[in-house]
């Protein structure tokens, strides 16, 4: 039953009591709602100081669902000691510099979807992923990247020639669904990474100056621990509601 269908239920009960003379006093009953899904009330006051100096790239809109499909990585040791790594010969730069919180290689921008959308949207893509082969992961190089408005630099470890033919296939798959909403679609050149380090505003200059010590520190760290994962699910988030699919 649907939040909408619970407010039916209120409607009706009124209507009830005004055909009667006397005013009767009417009990509402406590509905259910541990099957409805809930729209969280967000507070609308962006406080950059509560995350790490971050501006939303989207200003909050009540009923805006900001979402994005992304394969997920595991936060595993080895990775986290190169992070570690990479961070000490950023030093240099002399801007602080943050460790991403949530490990991921986006294959959709940021797109805003409405609540109605959600189902379809979801739908789509699962049944657009049900056929889409599990594939192996790997990284090969250091890049930087710098998001849209200039607000903020990444620090990435960028997918591997192998990798990438899977990648290319996940976000022309996505593009797809995408377009049927007239939603945009990802970069005409896009470029797969993994977000790992990040720092306010555009630092790009800066960090070309070191891009070849920070290969050389991924090259040495990769001698004894070559990475690979198995990719086998595919992941959509969608406002504060996380989706994920199974791959093939
Ligand atoms: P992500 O870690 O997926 O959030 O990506 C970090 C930033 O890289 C995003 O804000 C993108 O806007 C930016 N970016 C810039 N150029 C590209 C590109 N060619 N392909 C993918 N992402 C890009």
């Amino acid at each position: 039953m649907s939040g909408l269908s619970y407010l039916c239920d209120y409607g009706d009960s009124e209507e009830s009591d005004t055909e009667n003379t006397k005013p009767k006093k009417v009990k509402l009953r406590t509905p259910d709602l541990s099957g409805v899904a809930l729209i969280p009330i967000e507070n609308h006051v962006d406080d950059p100081e509560l995350h790490d100096g971050r501006y939303r790239t989207f200003p909050h809109v009540r009923g805006n669902w900001a979402s994005y499909a992304y394969f997920k990585y595991p936060r595993e040791t080895s990775l986290l000691n190169l992070i570690d790594k990479l961070q000490v010969a950023l030093a240099s730069v002399g801007e602080v510099s943050h460790k991403c919180d949530d490990l991921h290689i986006s294959i959709s921008k940021t797109v805003v979807l409405k609540y109605h959308m959600i189902t379809t949207f979801t739908e789509s893509l699962r049944e657009a992923f049900a056929k889409f082969e599990s594939f192996e992961l790997s990284f090969d190089s250091v890049d930087v990247y710098v998001n849209e408005d200039n607000s903020r630099t990444f620090i990435a470890l960028k997918a591997d020639f192998f990798s990438n033919k899977f990648l290319l296939k996940s976000t022309q798959i996505v593009d797809e669904v995408l377009a049927a909403f007239s939603l945009p679609k990802y970069y005409d050149d896009p470029s797969f990474h993994m977000s790992i380090i990040w720092f306010n505003g555009d630092c790009k200059q800066k960090i070309l100056e070191l891009i070849e010590k920070l290969n050389k520190t991924l090259s040495k760290h990769t001698e004894n621990n070559r990475e690979i994962v198995l990719i086998h699910k595919v992941h959509c988030k969608i406002g504060n509601k996380y989706f994920q699919f199974q791959l093939d």
